[in-house]
């Protein structure tokens, strides 16, 4: 089965898209859609992604095999399984305790073990855990929370849709090159809202 990720061009990603076997994140009743390219629900009011957008924020992560990734909404795990792919570390955050309990063990029973969850608010980041050479958001908030700006290392990247929870968003690259960020518009993109406990 093969997903349609016209434009991706990292020959890294795509074979961890080829790889990371989609069916084993979404449930049951939607399987017969796993490797279409649209989000699925998952419970809980929540989706795994489009698979073109998990490939497209994961490209401009611009990950290494050296680096620890920091990523907040954990939901099914699957974005998670691409970046353990593509990384050394993945740190992710999941504020819905039953989807951090099922991606965890979804995770666990494929092997992956370079992912450590937490459940919480993604909101305050891991800062035990940190600075992060790369952070995913993969709910939308309307700015960026401040606590994740300091959790990146220098030369970090950060890639997060922002804008209003019921509408369309944009998806932001932002590269923290000493005391600066430079921020890249990656065009509309459509998320579920970024909550708060
Ligand atoms: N990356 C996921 C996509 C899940 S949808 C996947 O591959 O399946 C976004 C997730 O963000 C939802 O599970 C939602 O519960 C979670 N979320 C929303 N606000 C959050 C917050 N403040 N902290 C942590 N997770 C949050």
């Amino acid at each position: 089965m093969r997903l349609k990720l016209s434009g991706i061009r990292d020959k890294k990603v795509l074979a961890a898209m080829e790889k990371v076997p989609r069916h084993e994140f979404v449930p049951e009743e939607h399987l017969f859609a796993a490797y279409e390219d649209r989000p699925l629900p998952i419970g809980h009011g929540q989706t795994i992604s489009q698979p073109y957008i998990v490939a497209l924020m994961t490209e401009l992560l611009e990950l290494k095999k050296s680096d620890r990734v920091l990523e907040i909404g954990a939901g099914s795990g699957y974005q998670a399984a691409i970046l353990a792919e593509l990384a050394k570390n993945v740190y992710t955050v999941e504020i819905i305790e039953e989807l951090a309990a099922k991606a965890e063990k979804t995770l666990r029973v494929l092997g992956y073990e370079n992912v450590k969850f937490k459940t919480g608010d993604g909101f305050f980041g891991w800062q035990e855990e940190s600075p992060f050479a790369a952070i995913i958001v993969t709910a939308a908030p309307e700015e960026v929370p401040p606590p994740l700006w300091e959790q990146l290392a220098d030369g970090g990247r950060l890639v997060i849709p922002l804008g209003p929870p019921q509408g369309v968003q944009t998806l932001w690259k932002y590269t923290k090159q000493g005391e600066e960020f430079v921020a890249e518009n990656h065009g509309l993109v459509r998320f579920v809202p970024f909550t708060r406990k």
